[in-house]
């Protein structure tokens, strides 16, 4: 008999806190049952049962070219004919790290780590030993990974089970977090006043995508960065979710601002797990064995993975690449604002790039405040009408959406035509 995703579920949760191996996967925050994927392909997830999605999560980020893409995947299995994990250096991490610092025009220097959270944990262990400062600020409703020091007033599956800070972190650590309004300058500027000459670095997602998507207001990042040059601080930019998603060159490149150390995930790796972070020359060699901070990894910089971003990385240097995942990004946001203006919905939309965000309130949403604001109940409902209808949007009202290259204009207009349905259908429940 077919496995099916109720019965797989009922075994996992026995094994697995929740039934999953990362909190926002488990439906929790939208109801229901999650379903268990089998295959993917382009644009597409097919679950146990082999019910086909157009999937607009695209494992949060990396498959940004859609789903086992041939080059990605040929290039992976050249690389695992030559062995999966060698402990010394090979050549693919030099290639990656020049592509890298070719990108990004902030990055003097790289190192791979293995996630999104090694990759920001070990960027705030750089900005204080290289200030001698202790204070990390982070923004309410932003998500760096589930480092200790990231859990404060946090955005993600943090925020969408509502325990923006976490049992388990020492009252001492978080005390060294300080957390300010996201989009808000004058509270930064008010936050620096104060406490300035501690604050080792600031910490951001340029566009915030952990709380739906908000992008930062006109001259904000630029505010940003003055303070914290004035201060002495560090500007880090997490664009785990950014990076090469809003722009080849990232948020710093579409926004025009230099922040002094970055950090990368996802998206490099093509779907393997791999993260990175990166920056100044004078910071990047105090890491060991250049410096004294220490940081490592036995499986940083692995053959397999590099060999899967380095592909990912060839396909969306493509001429054109980014205006065509603008324009199927900004087809589907504007296709499903005139959906839910047609259905007298409230509903508003962010989009940077190939990120999206989707509201229902009237209001353009530009804070914390507003995301948390808006009906979520209603987003729930839409979530799960989308889901009966074959289209997978993040299970959380919380999340940022993502469109892949491979989504076709039919596949858009398959979206909207279902979006209609859920609506209609969400109202009458
Ligand atoms: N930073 C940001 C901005 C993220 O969105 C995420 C994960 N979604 C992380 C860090 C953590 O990355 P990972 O899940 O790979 O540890």
């Amino acid at each position: 008999m077919m496995t099916t995703n109720h019965e797989l579920f009922q075994r996992a949760q026995q094994l697995m806190p929740g039934g999953v191996n990362s909190p926002v996967r488990a439906f929790k925050s939208v109801g229901g049952e999650p379903f268990f994927t089998a295959r993917a392909d382009g644009a597409y997830l097919w679950d146990v049962e082999g019910k086909r999605y157009i999937d607009y999560v695209g494992s949060w980020g990396p498959m940004i070219v859609g789903h086992n893409h041939p080059h990605v995947r040929e290039a992976v299995e050249r690389a695992v004919k030559n062995g999966l994990s060698y402990g010394t250096p090979c050549p693919a991490e030099v290639t990656m790290a020049e592509i890298i610092t070719r990108l990004i025009p902030s990055i003097d220097m790289v190192r791979m780590v293995n996630s999104g959270t090694e990759a920001t944990m070990s960027a705030i262990r750089l900005a204080r030993g290289a200030t001698g400062r202790n204070l990390i600020v982070k923004f309410e409703g932003c998500y760096h990974g589930h480092g200790d020091s990231f859990l404060v007033k946090a955005g993600s599956g943090a925020l969408t089970f509502g325990v923006p800070t976490s049992p388990g972190v020492p009252k001492a650590n978080a005390d060294l977090t300080l957390t300010l309004a996201y989009n808000d300058l004058d509270a930064a500027v008010r936050l620096f006043d104060e406490h300035g000459h501690d604050i080792a670095g600031l910490i951001i997602e340029p566009v915030a995508g952990n709380m739906n998507c908000i992008p930062p207001k006109d001259g904000y990042l630029h505010g940003l960065r003055e303070l914290c040059t004035k201060h002495g601080a560090l500007l880090i930019f997490d664009e785990v979710m950014t990076g090469f998603r809003v722009a080849l060159g990232g948020a710093q490149a579409h926004y025009g601002v230099t922040p002094d150390l970055t950090t990368f995930g996802k998206i490099i790796g093509g779907g393997m797990p791999v993260g990175a972070y990166g920056g100044r020359r004078d910071l990047m060699q105090q890491i060991a064995p250049a410096g004294p901070i220490y940081q490592a990894g036995t499986l940083s910089g692995n053959p397999v993975a590099m060999a899967a971003g380095l592909a990912m990385l060839e396909l969306i240097q493509a001429p054109g690449f980014y205006d065509q995942l603008a324009a199927r990004t900004r087809l589907l946001t504007d296709g499903l604002q005139a959906v839910a203006d047609g259905e007298g919905v409230a509903f508003s939309t962010n989009r940077v790039g190939g990120m999206f965000g989707l509201f229902f309130t009237r209001e353009k949403v530009e804070s914390y405040a507003q995301a948390t604001a808006a009906d979520s109940a209603m987003f729930n409902r839409f979530f799960h009408g989308m889901l009966e209808r074959g289209m997978y949007l993040a299970p959380s009202a919380f999340e940022a959406g993502f469109v892949s290259s491979a989504h076709s204009e039919q596949d858009i207009a398959d979206t909207l035509e279902a979006a209609r349905g859920a609506l209609r259908a969400g109202r009458a429940g």
